[in-house]
């Protein structure tokens, strides 16, 4: 297998989670293999009067449990096997928050960084338009992405009300306020982690107002989680990092004004009264709660033997690799898989959905009490099913959600 690979990777999950399960040999095939792919080809006019013919796609994974849901990456590197593996994670992400949706992902392959906003904007209703008679509110609903925006989701939610001949603010999540956009969608993420966090930490009879942090990353997830694990939980966050380096304190961080330093100089490194450490430092400090929020394959088996967290938080997809789960768990550090810890993103995408359906608004709170429910439930259902059969917590979390979809399968026919 190649390691690179990330839809072969997705696969060998798969077929690990369907050893444990005994799976059926019929419901396995079906789900090897996405559902269904569109690729397009999409003329676009520059700003130089040329026209640009860029590359695109959309992956239905499967829609067993409701409409496809999954972000639009907007990627120079964009690949149909990224776009594959990102579909299968979205189906297991929302069955595994009993979300009414299935997974799916889309790509184009460009370089956002060096479009016009013109230009952007055009690539963004040719890609709408390529594929609108697949996509809608109760088809598929993409979501922003790596290098996608509010602002480009507006426009493909207008390219796509045009065509309709209708305003159909359903078709898209990750909207402005404005249009459409849910309360509570900017620190989603981190707050359905830190939710799990506070549940797994109750699990280990951790206190956590006596607990240290540390963070890899500072950006949306990384900046979210050092705030609301200190106004949440009462956690003191001790470090963080980013791509230019690592800082730490003994006597605790504040998240605010660390998140200042980074506007103003562009890095945490160099915060006042801080220790500089490296982004392999992070990983290893002698903390109780440990959340990698940037890339993935952070924790492998060089490391993991190292790590001295209690709780391993993953915002990040995919940070840990999986020679380094097993080092892990036979420490007894207990992860949150990140398909469960960073599930608050699409959760609150799909309250925005059922806002738009309903045409009426909920508030902040409203939404941070639905998605506390739907997280604390998911979470529990994993803990459960990896005590009842004795397996790791990403491993419970894949036959929780493989299982619900494979329920779903079977009720609707599709398997005996
Ligand atoms: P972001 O671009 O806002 O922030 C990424 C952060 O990681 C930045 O602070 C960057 O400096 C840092 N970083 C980059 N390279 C690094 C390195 N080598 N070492 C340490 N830090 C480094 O991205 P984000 O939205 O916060 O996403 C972070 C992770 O969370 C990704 O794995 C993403 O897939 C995952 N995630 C995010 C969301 C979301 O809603 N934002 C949802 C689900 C999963």
């Amino acid at each position: 297998m190649t390691q690179d690979n990330p839809f072969e990777v997705a696969r060998k999950q798969l077929d690990e989670c369907a050893k444990i399960m005994n799976l059926d040999p019929a419901s396995h095939a079906i789900l090897r293999a996405p559902m269904r792919e569109i690729h397009v080809s999409l003329p676009v006019r520059m700003d130089d009067g040329s026209v640009k013919v860029f590359q695109g796609f959309r992956v239905q994974y499967n829609d067993a449990r409701g409409p496809t849901k999954g972000g639009i990456r907007f990627h120079p590197a964009e690949t149909i096997d990224t776009v594959r593996a990102l579909a299968a994670w979205m189906t297991w992400k929302c069955a595994l928050l009993d979300l009414p949706l299935g997974g799916g992902k889309g790509g184009v392959i460009c370089n956002p960084k060096e479009m016009s906003p013109g230009e952007l904007e055009r690539l963004s209703r040719a890609y709408i338009r390529a594929i609108y008679q697949f996509i809608g509110p109760d088809k598929d609903v993409p979501a922003p992405d790596v290098y996608t925006t509010p602002q480009i989701m507006a426009w493909m939610m207008d390219e796509y009300s045009k065509i309709a001949g209708r305003n159909q603010f359903g078709v898209i999540t990750g909207k402005p306020l404005s249009l459409g956009g849910s309360a509570g969608r900017g620190d989603a993420t981190a707050r359905g982690g830190i939710y799990t966090l506070r549940e797994a930490a109750k699990e280990l009879g951790i206190d956590l107002k006596k607990a240290t942090v540390a963070i890899q990353g500072y950006g949306n997830a990384g900046y979210y989680a050092a705030c609301l694990a200190q106004s949440i939980l009462g956690c003191k966050v001790v470090a963080v990092s980013d791509s230019k380096g690592g800082i730490f304190a003994q006597e605790g961080l504040d998240p605010e004004a660390v998140h200042k330093h980074k506007t103003e100089t562009g890095s945490v490194v160099n915060f006042p009264n801080s220790k500089q450490i490296s982004n392999e430092d992070i990983l290893e400090l002698d903390v109780d709660i440990l959340i990698p929020a940037a890339l993935e394959n952070v924790i492998t088996a060089k490391n993991a033997a190292n790590i001295k967290a209690k709780i391993v938080a993953e915002l990040a997809n995919g940070p840990t690799t999986p020679e380094a789960d097993e080092i892990l768990y036979r420490k007894g550090v207990h992860v949150i898989p990140d398909f469960l810890c960073n599930a608050g993103g699409v959760t609150v995408s799909y309250f925005e959905m059922v806002q738009n359906f309903y045409m009426y608004y909920w508030d902040e709170k409203d939404v941070h009490e639905r998605l506390d429910r739907k997280i604390t439930a998911a979470y529990h259902s994993v803990l459960n099913a990896s005590k009842k059969y004795d397996i790791n917590m990403r491993q419970a979390a894949y036959v929780v959600a493989v299982g619900r979809v494979v329920e779903a399968m079977k009720l609707r026919g599709w398997v005996a």
